[in-house]
């Protein structure tokens, strides 16, 4: 019998094969290293027996562009824009990767189907602020389009007045 696949968000499952809406579930197991529940149900109206997989839906939401344009959000556009803010510093590649991977995970924690790059970019520079204070006012300087000189001067003389680490 070839398994259904359920959406987490639907409430009745409907027997596949007389459409009824009373199934019962006789067997639950997490399979897939615990990232998939299959569950066995039987329908209570034809008890036919059919197998369902019930996945958490964590997908990350599309990425609206400030001229409006979607597009789908891409891990290696963003690795490779941490990478050249990063070009010559001493970042580990491992720091980095989880840099990434909070990105990601606050991407995803949104719940949104779609955020503004502008957020994505927001939350980049939080990350390379932790990382390196000099990839930070990099990628801050072409991101944030600075308004004007002052303005990128005053984010400087903030950054050497603070503490080296
Ligand atoms: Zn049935």
């Amino acid at each position: 019998m070839r398994p259904l696949f359920q959406s987490p968000g639907l409430m009745t499952m409907h027997c596949p094969f007389c459409s009824a809406e009373d199934t019962k579930v006789i067997d639950s197991r997490l399979v897939a290293e615990g990232d998939q529940v299959r569950r066995r149900r039987e329908c209570l109206s034809c008890h036919e027996r059919f197998t369902t997989f019930e996945v958490a839906e964590l997908v990350m939401p599309r990425i609206i562009k400030q001229n409006g344009t979607r597009e789908p959000f891409d891990e290696n556009k963003l690795r490779a824009g941490l990478l050249r803010a990063l070009e010559k510093r001493p970042v580990s590649i491992e720091a980095i990767e989880s840099a990434i991977n909070h990105i990601k995970h606050f991407l995803q924690a949104t719940g949104e189907r779609e955020v503004k790059s502008l957020l994505v970019g927001e939350k980049v520079m939080e990350q390379l602020q932790k990382l390196d204070e000099v990839a930070y006012v990099r990628f801050a300087s072409v991101y944030r389009r600075f308004k004007d000189l002052n303005e990128f001067r005053k984010e400087i003389d903030r950054l050497e007045q603070q503490p080296e680490n």
